[in-house]
């Protein structure tokens, strides 16, 4: 009985602490993204390590309107949020890649350059904040052996149309985590 009692405890303490902090978090952190807190994407990378690449410019007049996540390859991607894998897709630009709907679907989380998916990953499959995914590789137009997360963030409208909608940075969301 005694670990039941402890299980029930440490439960009713961690639902008070959940819920104190959300009314500071609107107030001191307002975004596209709401109170949905995120992690770095990428396994064992912390904060100071990233670099704001949001503004770069990229080739065809584009801007890159996303965060480079620099790790080795094979170091496995995370979940930054809850949500559903809306859509496992393979291009000339990203090469696998994942779009993720979040749980209110408003926002879309897109991973790029993966070497290849989380075993059974699925379209439509429910994941949890830092599931793994998928790994970190160099497909599309990384560059051979430039190993990174192309990371990138989006408002939609519609997630029917989970390709369109207005960027959002992520670096100030992910410079700010606490691991
Ligand atoms: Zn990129």
């Amino acid at each position: 009985m005694r670990p039941l009692v402890l299980q029930v405890l440490v439960c009713v303490l961690l639902i008070s602490s959940a819920c104190e902090p959300i009314e500071t978090q609107i107030e001191t952190k307002p975004s596209f993204v709401g109170q949905v807190e995120l992690i770095i994407p990428v396994q064992g990378v912390q904060p100071e390590h990233l670099t704001d690449t949001f503004d770069d410019a990229r080739s065809e007049g584009r801007v890159h309107d996303a965060i480079d996540i620099v790790a080795p390859a094979g170091t496995p991607v995370l979940a930054a949020t809850d949500g559903k894998i809306l859509k496992l897709f393979q291009s000339d630009r990203g090469g696998t890649a994942i779009y993720q709907l979040s749980t209110d679907e408003k926002t879309i989380y897109y991973y790029a350059h993966l070497q290849r998916y989380a075993d059974n990953l699925i379209e439509g499959n429910s994941v949890r904040q830092g599931d793994v995914i998928a790994y970190v590789g160099d497909s599309g137009n990384a560059g051979p052996g430039n190993y990174h997360l192309h990371f990138s963030i989006s408002a939609v409208s519609d997630p029917k149309r989970y390709w369109e909608g207005t960027s959002i940075n992520p670096y100030p969301l992910l410079r700010s985590t606490v691991r």
